[in-house]
């Protein structure tokens, strides 16, 4: 790219992957500048779901749901194939409260338009058979879809590439600088300056260092998660798998470590098993006492397990936000950032909107400036967001 490009991307996890796609689309001139590799962060040590059943709050869940028809297309439409799967993904309850409790939940999300079928204990085991015989029920929620993330990461990008993008790896951004005017003009980086016409921060949980260097604190915090990957287990089960109070474990803002039962199958035919929240800091190695809470719970809903084995585990940092919701947009008083990021343990699910709507801030001045007076004002930092219920709505019917 010898001129100057319309946007730079900074970071290209699945996130970043999936704002410079939209970009590029629209006809922007897009670089993307990667430290590492594509989907060398959290987007490759993860699971890959793409979840309405966790969500809690009318705006997040509203961004999931449009998020999870843009990834159907994405799925049709592009070419380096992500395994996607819309296999839907059942909540299983241990105990009838539990149970009861999920349901009104799940009546609640029904209003909003997300497809549900309740399981009875029978029921349960009729759709997964390898679970405990002791379970209460189940919630099955149709419209859940799974893909695997770093490829998904890598798809985006290379659609992006096709569509004009530029990708340069091994480049780590240390700073922005800004003009007279306050203005972001460059990124500084190991490569020298690097100007361009509005920067996209989306570096995950390093994006707080490179903000800082603008003036802006970001809320952002490193939540360390946890998965172990099994031998090869084919049919042990048909649908991702969630324990009931896995939401409850994402709300929980405690530095206790939260460990919830996650089960999705690879198309390799091995289980990922997770789930675990810590705040550890940056440390991503894998604690024992962690691995077992996770092996625990996975054998207290799939007994079968025991007769498989852990053949390797990792751990993975979700750009936790104090709100639940991922930051997306752009900044009162810093003039040519925005940011996509704080998406938590939603990335995956979450990437096509923010895309969309990354590239509607940056294609449409209009568009911000018609969302400028709208409700959601989050007040969590000194930044100002669009109305997300909004920004998700206008996705929606541009769909
Ligand atoms: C155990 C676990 C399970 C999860 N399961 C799910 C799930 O099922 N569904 C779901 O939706 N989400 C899930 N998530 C969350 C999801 O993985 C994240 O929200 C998502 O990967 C974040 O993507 P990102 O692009 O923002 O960040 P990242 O993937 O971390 O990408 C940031 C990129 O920026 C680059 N970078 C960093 N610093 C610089 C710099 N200075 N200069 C240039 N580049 C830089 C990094 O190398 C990296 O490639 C899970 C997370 C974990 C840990």
């Amino acid at each position: 790219m010898s001129r100057m490009p319309d946007v730079a991307v900074i970071g290209a996890g699945i996130v970043g992957a999936a704002c410079a796609y939209s970009l590029a689309r629209a006809g922007l001139s897009v670089l993307a500048l990667e430290r590492d590799f594509p989907a060398a962060g959290t987007s490759r040590a993860c699971d890959g779901l793409i979840l309405c059943c966790d969500k809690t709050s009318p705006a997040e869940l509203e961004l999931a749901q449009v998020s999870a028809g843009l990834w159907a297309g994405l799925a049709e439409g592009l070419d380096l194939d992500f395994e996607y799967g819309n296999t839907g993904v059942i909540v299983v309850y241990a105990t009838v409260e539990g149970l009861e409790a999920g349901r009104k939940q799940a009546i609640d999300r029904c209003g909003c338009g997300v497809k549900v079928e309740m399981l009875d204990a029978a029921g349960l085991l009729a759709l997964e058979p390898n679970l405990a015989p002791d379970l209460a029920g189940g919630i099955y929620y149709l419209d859940e879809a799974q893909v695997d993330a770093r490829r998904a990461t890598l798809a985006l990008l290379q659609a992006a590439r096709r569509c004009g993008a530029e990708l340069r790896q091994g480049v780590s951004v240390t700073g922005l600088r800004r003009d007279a005017g306050g203005r972001v003009v460059a990124a500084l980086t190991t490569e020298g300056e690097i100007e361009a016409g509005a920067f996209v921060l989306a570096a995950g949980v390093w994006s707080n260092e490179i903000a800082a260097s603008a003036g802006l604190q970001l809320p952002v915090r490193p939540r360390k998660g946890t998965i172990l990957v099994t031998s090869a287990a084919p049919g042990m089960i048909q649908h991702p798998l969630l324990e009931g109070s896995y939401a409850a474990s994402v709300h929980a803002d405690t530095s206790a470590a939260q460990v919830a039962l996650v089960a999705e199958m690879t198309a390799g035919g091995t289980l990922l098993l997770g789930s675990s929240r810590e705040f550890v800091g940056f440390d991503r190695s894998v604690s024992r006492a962690v691995a077992q809470a996770i092996a625990a719970r996975a054998m207290r809903y799939l007994p079968a397990l025991a007769e498989r084995n852990v053949i390797r585990a990792y751990a993975g940092l979700r750009p936790w936000s104090p709100d639940h919701l991922p930051l997306i947009g752009p900044v009162a008083g810093v003039p040519g950032l925005y940011l996509a990021t704080g998406h938590e343990g939603a990335g995956i699910g979450l990437a096509p909107v923010t895309g969309e709507i990354i590239a509607r801030w940056l294609i449409d001045p209009a568009y911000g400036k018609s969302q400028a007076t709208s409700g959601l004002a989050r007040t969590v930092w000194p930044g100002r967001f669009g109305d997300l219920i909004q920004d998700a709505a206008a996705v929606r019917a541009a769909a």
